[in-house]
């Protein structure tokens, strides 16, 4: 099976430059090195059962897998596509468990020479599920598979941002395995700042339970985690700082614009690059921002959710400009 994220997925941190702290982001939705795997990895859902929402893909699988296991054969190719930390290598290793065979991870970049793939396929063992993360990274175009290798999957699924409730269940069940009491109410909190995307969940739960520990009694109250958040500057709707710090330049400095790229990464102290690889997607997708030929905008959104009075000469995205039909419209 083999999984691929799209570019710009759920804001990540670009791949080289522009090295500075704000890529320690809380709300980055790439895994953070050694240590933060170790814990994903004790709250991975080990079953089919548990793996919490995408409904379809978890059925058709089910379906899939069961079949395959009914038959006495090997289930046909899978292909999971969808942003980092929406689960990919979690239901690799549930579907590997489901099995009952032994699971190999490799990856897009690490076979990417002829000859390193031969070398990984020619030690599996019979029955052995090969996971191949990141395959996107193997192609000559970022994010796009030819359609001959996508041909070869029998079965093909899609990763979609997951709904609050969902995000809701999976902070639940995460704060059980990491042994603290959270209530209902700041489990919403919580969800609702995690930007579609379990990692971020999981990552901010355990900065709500560090903070409820030393300031609070220990127990996740909706109180605690609000301070927690608010010191941690992640916003309600899952802005950062940066996020934060590119809107308020856009609307302050520019009047909502459009402007440039290069200008708005300047006047927020940073490389063009990190504005628009780490910052941009998620404020697009949250119809906060529009990119317009003319360059970026502020949509009525953004002004709202800042509480800045939009003023009348501000542009309005979705009407002067081919954007998002929603964009402009505060939620
Ligand atoms: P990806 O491979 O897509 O980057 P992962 O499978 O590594 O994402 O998931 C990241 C973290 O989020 C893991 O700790 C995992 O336990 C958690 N997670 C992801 N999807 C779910 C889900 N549907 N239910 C519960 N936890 C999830």
């Amino acid at each position: 099976m083999m999984s691929g994220s799209e570019p710009g997925g759920a804001g990540g941190r670009p791949q080289q430059g522009a090295g500075r702290e704000e890529f320690e982001r809380l709300v980055s939705a790439d895994a953070d090195g050694i240590e933060e795997q170790r814990i994903e990895a004790a709250l991975r859902p080990k079953k089919l059962d548990d793996f919490v929402g995408q409904e379809r893909v978890r059925e058709q699988l089910s379906l899939v897998l069961h079949s395959a296991l009914r038959r006495g054969r090997t289930p046909d190719h899978v292909l999971l596509s969808g942003g980092p930390g929406l689960g990919k290598t979690t239901l690799a290793m549930i579907i590997a468990a489901e099995l009952g065979q032994p699971l190999r991870i490799s990856s897009g970049p690490a076979i990417e020479r002829a000859g390193d793939l031969a070398a990984v396929l020619s030690t599996l063992a019979e029955g052995e599920v090969l996971f191949l993360d990141e395959i996107h990274g193997a192609t000559t175009r970022a994010g796009m598979l030819p359609g001959p290798l996508r041909d070869r999957f029998g079965f093909v699924a899609h990763m979609d941002f997951y709904e609050p409730a969902e995000l809701e269940v999976i902070v639940r069940r995460s704060a059980k395995l990491l042994d603290v009491e959270i209530a209902d109410d700041a489990a919403a909190e919580v969800a609702g700042r995690s930007r579609g995307t379990p990692r971020i969940a999981n990552r901010l739960l355990r900065r709500v339970r560090d903070y409820a520990e030393v300031r609070a009694d220990g127990v996740i109250t909706k109180e605690s985690a609000r301070a927690a958040l608010a010191l941690y500057e992640v916003d309600e709707r899952g802005l950062d700082r940066l996020d934060r710090s590119v809107l308020e330049s856009l609307m302050r400095k520019f009047g909502g614009g459009p402007v440039g790229l290069s200008t708005l990464a300047v006047s927020v102290g940073e490389e063009p690059e990190t504005v628009e690889v780490v910052a941009e997607p998620f404020l697009v997708r949250q119809g906060l921002l529009a990119r317009t030929p003319r360059g970026r905008v502020a949509t009525a959104a953004a002004w709202a959710h800042l509480g800045l009075a939009q003023p009348p000469t501000a542009p309005l995205a979705g009407t002067l400009f081919e954007v998002d039909e929603d964009a402009g419209r505060p939620e």
